[in-house]
């Protein structure tokens, strides 16, 4: 809202009632002598009156001039009902004039309350419309309001721990912005954009900032949700906005949180969202439309990378991804420290045995715990955080995130990291598969306990029975390790199973992989399902018998598979505990280093190395 405009409608109320006030000062000092009506009305049959001024309620009259009377010439007197008086006043020819005082302004404002009213409506609605969009509704466009800009960052990269291969990676950027002309002289490709992705509350925003302040640049940072205006058009223009004030001060970064709400795929979901898409394509224009020479880098920062447009992944855009993880034991231990130094900690404290008790959380929650502990020593009345003010903390914390991420049992754990070591150990011998990248055992939300990556080494499209087959085999890997060290299965590998049950139906429905049923599709795909929306499902053109066949088919091929894992990790057990014992206390393994226990059992030489 405008103040001067605000200021403008109090002064027309003012001058309204300052009008009022004054018309009934005016009435007032014209207060003369009060005289009865019946006083009047003799002077007025005596032909003593000059003039008279008839409101609804009082007379107000002047005497001839030449009339003494000792109150001098003014009168006034209650006006009674006398339907002659106008008569009299005729016929004496007596100036009168009736002047309507105590309706005027009732009249006045009969219409005026009403519209002040609706004004103070309007104005208190538009006032709100205009917060909603930023409090800045007359600078539509006009992104000063909401791009917040930072010199001097405090931030820097010593205060972000557990990310180390992200923190390697944006080196370069940093190495970028303080000496630009590095660069450009050798005409490399500067990257334009880059992509921080990862779990909520790992730091990604911390990282932008510490950037920022590492190389002490201009630091300009919006988030992608308030791109997203009401106003179809604002959201764009701020992005021309924002691109413009940083080309004047590059070299600077230009950071964008949350980009998933700004950077959804165009044209999905059930309702096209006309601004979206507006101020996405702006930026993209933005993105395209720069010279990355000037020195102005764009980050951003997203935990839902798989629905951002392909668009704004592509070269020139968001082309480098680096990607911001959940931190190790280790990593959780420094970023406890870091968060330690702001509070006074006890000599005993064992920051290792904190973090060797919070796999899964993220560094917001590290933060969180130390907070809490610190609470929980003032309110015990302490000078310093103890270690069971840590560890009452860390609880607290638990609690709090249950819904979120879960923070599994001594016994949860050991089973976890052995069904992992058993994927990665079929997935290892087993020929036709993946090679294993890592193995880690720190949750990422409820449905994952731990996982095993595995990396294509090639991009397939066509796979064969036998690869298929290995497929089976590495996903029941996990259920199988967890029997043969546990006696029983748990529900882990529900989804494994799933997965499993998947492929081994389609070998048999689909690629007709199957010696009993032969090379036969057995399910057809229905026709498009603008055709005949009834129809979309495939059409399963086997009879019952068949049903029950493929079932019992699909059944075999897993068991086979199950059997040959379960020789396999029967004859490197030995392994597989090794494995897991080491996840258990690293929390991640690269694929080379349960690689190099396998080569040493299968050497014969003993596969624990001395502690270091
Ligand atoms: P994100 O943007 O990834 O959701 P933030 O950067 O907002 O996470 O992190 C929130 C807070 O948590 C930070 O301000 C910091 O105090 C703490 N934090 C998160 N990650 C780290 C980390 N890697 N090192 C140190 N502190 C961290
Ligand atoms: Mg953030
Ligand atoms: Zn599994």
């Amino acid at each position: 809202m405008d103040k001067k405009f605000r200021f403008s409608i109090w002064y027309f109320i003012l001058a309204f009632w300052l009008l009022i006030f004054l018309q009934e000062i005016y009435f007032a000092s014209q207060h003369l002598d009060e005289v009865s009506y019946s006083q009047f009305k003799v002077w007025l049959l005596d032909d003593k009156v000059a003039e008279v001024t008839i409101t609804d309620t009082i007379i107000n009259g002047k005497l001839k001039p030449d009339v003494q009377e000792e109150k001098g010439n003014g009168f006034q007197t209650i006006r009674v009902d006398d339907p002659d008086l106008v008569k009299i006043l005729e016929e004496k020819n007596v100036e009168f004039s009736g002047v309507i005082v105590s309706t005027l302004w009732k009249d006045v404002a009969s219409w005026v309350i009403p519209i002040l009213i609706f004004a103070a409506i309007w104005i208190f609605m538009f006032r709100r419309v205009s917060q909603g969009a930023g409090g800045s509704f007359m600078r539509i466009g006009q992104s000063k309001a909401k791009i917040y800009m930072e010199k001097d960052i405090p931030v820097s990269m010593k205060d972000v721990a557990g990310v180390d291969e992200a923190k390697e990676e944006l080196l370069e950027v940093i190495e970028f912005l303080k000496t630009p002309e590095k660069f450009t002289r050798i005409g490399g490709r500067i990257p334009k954009g880059v992509l921080l992705v990862g779990p909520p509350g790992t730091g990604k925003t911390l990282l932008a900032r510490a950037i920022a302040g590492e190389a002490a640049v201009p630091f300009f940072s919006i988030s992608g949700s308030e791109f997203v205006e009401m106003f179809v058009g604002v959201g764009a223009a701020r992005v021309r906005d924002l691109f413009e004030n940083a080309k004047g001060m590059a070299p600077c970064i230009i950071f964008i949180d949350e980009l998933d709400a700004l950077g959804k795929a165009r044209g999905t979901g059930p309702m096209v969202h006309e601004e979206r898409e507006q101020t996405l394509n702006q930026l993209l224009v933005e993105m395209d439309g720069f010279d990355p020479r000037v020195g102005v880098i764009i980050l951003a920062a997203t935990n839902r990378p798989e629905i951002l447009d392909q668009a704004l992944l592509r070269a020139g855009r968001f082309d480098r991804q680096v990607l911001v993880d959940r931190p190790d034991r280790p990593g959780r231990k420094a970023i406890l420290q870091i968060h330690a130094k702001a509070v006074k900690l006890e000599e005993d404290v064992s920051l290792e045995k904190i973090a060797a008790m919070t796999p899964g959380m993220v560094g917001a929650d590290l933060a969180n715990v130390v907070n809490e502990a610190a609470l929980l020593a003032v309110r015990g009345n302490r000078e310093t955080v103890a270690q069971v003010d840590l560890e009452e903390a860390v609880e607290r914390v638990v609690a709090g995130l249950e819904k979120k991420s879960r923070v599994l049992s001594v016994e949860e754990r050991k089973r976890v990291a052995h069904h992992e070591v058993g994927h990665a150990l079929v997935a290892m011998t087993i020929p036709g598969s993946d090679p294993v990248q890592k193995i880690s055992i720190i949750p990422r939300g409820i449905a994952a306990l731990g996982y095993t990556m595995q990396l294509p080494t090639e991009d397939r499209y066509l796979l064969t029975q036998s690869e298929l087959e290995s497929k089976i085999a590495v996903l029941l890997g996990g259920r199988v390790a967890e029997e043969l060290i546990f006696g029983e299965a748990s529900t882990g590998a529900a989804d494994d199973l799933q997965k499993a049950t998947n492929i081994a139906k389609r070998m048999i429905k689909d690629y007709g992989m199957s010696t009993t049923l032969g090379t036969v599709a057995l399910d057809q795909s229905g026709p498009s399902m603008f055709l005949s929306p009834n129809d979309s499902s495939p059409r399963s053109t086997y009879s019952e018998e068949t049903a029950r066949e493929i079932d019992q088919e699909v059944r075999q091929l897993i068991a086979s598979q199950e059997k040959r894992v379960q020789e396999l990790l029967t004859q490197i057990k030995p392994v597989l505990t090794q494995g897991a014992e080491k996840l258990l206390v690293d929390e991640v393994m690269s694929g080379e280093n349960l690689q190099e226990l396998l080569r040493l059992h299968q050497a014969g030489e003993p596969m624990m190395k001395p502690a270091t």
